[in-house]
């Protein structure tokens, strides 16, 4: 086990905090969302942190996400169950991207996208809770890091995923312990039943920003990146949106990092990426709107951002706006055009949704919202090899002449 987790420390969370009305909650106690019905953000004693540890603290230990933990809200050490959340890798994609682009490859983590750093967290804090039960909604990748946490510290999980959810995450959910359902309708037709179950008692509900951890979790890449950076953030970070969970928790940590006095007061854009066929975020950022109504009939081949309705919407859109950002959708054609020229250019095979946040920067460069001396930091969620791929149907017949110039 990593040092950073053998022994016990002391949390610096102080309560909770409703997103909306600002109302205040109990630290160490179940919570789902607000009375308001918004998600709860975590707060902490920053000026405790900043007496307890510096950068250098930081910056002497292993380089995993457990680095983090007084900024995190685990309190009993022996809660965690970590499967080896590492610091995942910056990639530059110079020829399919462009000399300042640099890919933030989730592919790395444990269950193959960043879902584990949400699911790490609220799975840990659902155990210090005394959580028995939990179900969930997915469209795959939150749904097999939930399974695999869960099992490992004998928590019993519910899945829920829409019927077309990628073939290789439903039989992973399924693999690592959890029961899934494939349900005839989208993830919130999924969340629906999930609520429903979980208002009888059945179950704990861990949709998306319904618990007030995951976003601590995913608060993580935004740390990272500051670290990696050193202690200076990049000048525009594409990110692909479904819930928002990460775009909501990076820009939370850049806040917290802003008060610990370990980065100044300049910001990325954040630029929250969609597809064309599920984009009710850049449709609300377009109309100036504060919320996003749901987007009717969504369909795209990212699955991962393929949420019509998100209940941190206000978040996300407060994010993206106070960056100086934008909210925007590209087309299918141009996500897979984008993952083949990353794999084809460059040799990083893309999940679909990274692929978004590559044509969505070139998109962004041509209309001049950014220019190419920009530090860009695209995310990549999840490994590509989850993904279809085209065919490769080429064969040789051993036994026959070989042509060697045909090879
Ligand atoms: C979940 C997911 C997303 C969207 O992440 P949010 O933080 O919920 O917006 C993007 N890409 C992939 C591969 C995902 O699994």
């Amino acid at each position: 086990m990593n040092e950073n987790l053998t022994t016990d420390r002391e949390t610096f969370v102080t309560h909770l905090e409703c997103s909306i009305t600002g109302e205040r909650y109990e630290a160490d106690q179940l919570h789902g969302l607000s009375r308001a019905g918004r998600p709860l953000l975590v707060r902490y004693d920053l000026d405790a942190v900043r007496s307890a540890i510096s950068r250098d603290t930081i910056e002497a230990r292993p380089t995993d996400l457990w680095r983090w933990r007084e900024l995190l809200p685990v309190r009993q050490t022996s809660n965690i169950v970590s499967l080896g959340e590492i610091e995942t890798p910056l990639v530059p994609i110079p020829k399919s991207g462009g000399p300042n682009v640099l890919v933030k490859d989730e592919g790395r983590l444990p269950t193959g996208s960043f879902k584990a750093r949400g699911l790490v967290m609220a799975v840990a804090m659902a155990k210090e809770l005394g959580v028995e039960k939990i179900a969930m909604p997915t469209n795959g990748n939150a749904g097999a890091a939930l399974a695999a946490y869960a099992t490992r510290c004998g928590i019993e999980t519910i899945v829920l995923c829409p019927d077309d959810t990628p073939e290789i995450n439903v039989r992973e959910i399924a693999m690592q312990g959890a029961r899934v359902w494939r349900v005839n309708g989208l993830i919130d037709d999924c969340g629906a039943i999930v609520g429903k179950g979980a208002a009888e008692g059945r179950w704990f509900d861990f949709s998306t920003l319904k618990e007030p951890y995951r976003i601590e979790g995913k608060k993580t890449m935004g740390l990272e990146l500051a670290a990696q950076f050193g202690w200076k953030l990049p000048d525009a970070i594409f990110y692909p949106t479904g819930g928002g969970t990460g775009l909501i928790g990076m820009w939370k940590a850049f806040d917290e990092l802003e008060q610990l006095g370990w980065i100044g007061s300049e910001r990325p854009k954040m630029f929250a990426v969609q597809a064309s066929g599920c984009a009710p975020i850049v449709r609300a950022f377009e109309a100036g709107e504060e919320h996003a109504e749901r987007w009717e009939d969504a369909s795209t081949v990212a699955a991962g951002i393929r949420v019509p309705k998100a209940v941190g919407d206000f978040l996300i859109l407060r994010a993206v706006r106070e960056s100086g950002g934008q909210a925007l959708a590209v087309g299918d054609p141009a996500i897979l055009k984008a993952v083949e020229a990353a794999a084809k250019q460059d040799g990083l095979l893309l999940c679909p949704e990274g692929g978004a946040t590559l044509a969505a920067y070139q998109q962004a460069l041509n209309t001049g919202l950014v220019d190419e001396d920009d530090r860009v930091v695209l995310f990549n969620c999840a490994t590509g090899l989850k993904y279809p791929m085209p065919e490769a149907p080429q064969a040789l017949d051993r036994t026959q002449a070989i042509d060697f110039d045909a090879l």
